[in-house]
């Protein structure tokens, strides 16, 4: 038994090893990826709910890795977090994005009501340049502050709600609009909705996947909806499949929602024909 044990412990303390090295390998191979042009974006359109219209998009980071083609962005990301490249990627994500935005605008099938939201990650948020950064992307891209949200997790306030208010608050006053992303799967919601600035609230679709056979999941986003609303809020249902999940969340009073059911998040090229059509049938 001892020797197994000493085994299992020796085995474990390998894979650990290998498993730290892979971070190592991955972290150099994402530092180079910013030069080789190895990242690109998608987008998903977000549709209301009643009249299938678009109402904007959200931008999604891809990696397609020299061997080992695409990558997971619940693979990468991390490891752009801990290493810190989050601020350089990150950075990179809003100026492409609303680089193409603008120029989807130009084309006339972007107008100025519809919203670009970018995920933002809580080392990103927290590093000094990046209120002076925004604002240097936003004047030279010349885009509208109005058209831009950043899409924030509860994760972003763990070390300080006041210094995160304050850089909200920042950007606020620049036009910038913020979304609670994945709300409800963290243990303080509902209290970070009422302290931190924000306009809109988007539902995990972790909560919405079961909705047409679990009561609970049906309480839960009928409760967050009617909260949403009531407080002013912009409601966005994540993760809708299927027409019957549509039917549930619209008569829940939810405006607005992202999922496969509309589109997958899709190149920018096959976005634009999207756009061109305006609603999603
Ligand atoms: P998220 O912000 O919650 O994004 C929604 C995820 O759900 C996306 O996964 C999207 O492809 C997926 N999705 C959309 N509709 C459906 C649906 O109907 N069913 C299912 N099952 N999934 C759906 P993706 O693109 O793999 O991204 C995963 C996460 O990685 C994102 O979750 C976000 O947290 C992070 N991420 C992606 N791009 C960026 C980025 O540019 N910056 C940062 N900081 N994080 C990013
Ligand atoms: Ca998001
Ligand atoms: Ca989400
Ligand atoms: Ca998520």
């Amino acid at each position: 038994v001892k020797e197994q044990g000493r085994d299992a412990i020796q085995f474990f303390n390998k894979y650990m090893a290998d498993k730290a090295r892979n971070v190592l390998v991955m972290e150099g191979d994402l530092h180079r990826a910013l030069e080789m042009e190895a990242f690109s974006l998608q987008f998903q359109p977000r549709v209301n709910v009643l009249t299938g219209e678009i109402v904007g998009a959200e931008a999604l980071l891809r990696w397609n890795h020299p061997e080992r083609g695409a990558v997971s962005p619940a693979v990468f990301i991390p490891v752009l977090e801990t290493s810190g490249l989050i601020v350089d990627v990150g950075m990179w994500v809003i100026e492409r994005s609303l680089q193409q935005v603008k120029e989807w605008q130009r084309m006339g099938l972007w107008t100025r009501n519809m919203r670009l939201g970018v995920n933002i990650s809580p080392r990103q948020f927290r590093s000094s340049q990046f209120v002076d950064d925004v604002k240097r992307a936003l004047r030279d891209i010349e885009f509208s502050a109005e058209m831009l949200e950043m899409e924030i997790t509860e994760g972003i306030v763990i070390h300080n709600l006041e210094e995160t208010i304050n850089t909200m608050t920042t950007l606020q006053t620049q036009g910038i609009n913020f979304a609670l992303d994945d709300f409800g799967t963290g243990y303080s919601s509902i209290s970070y909705l009422k302290k931190l600035p924000v306009s809109i609230l988007k539902i995990d679709q972790s909560f919405v996947r079961d909705i047409t056979v679990d009561r609970n999941d049906r309480v839960l986003v009928e409760t967050i909806s009617a909260m949403g609303n009531m407080l002013g809020l912009e409601v966005v249902a994540e993760g809708v499949e299927t027409q019957d999940q549509l039917e549930l969340i619209s008569q829940y009073g939810c405006r607005y929602y992202q999922g496969y059911l509309a589109s997958r998040p899709v190149d920018p090229n096959a976005f634009e024909l999207m756009l061109e059509k305006k609603v999603i049938a």
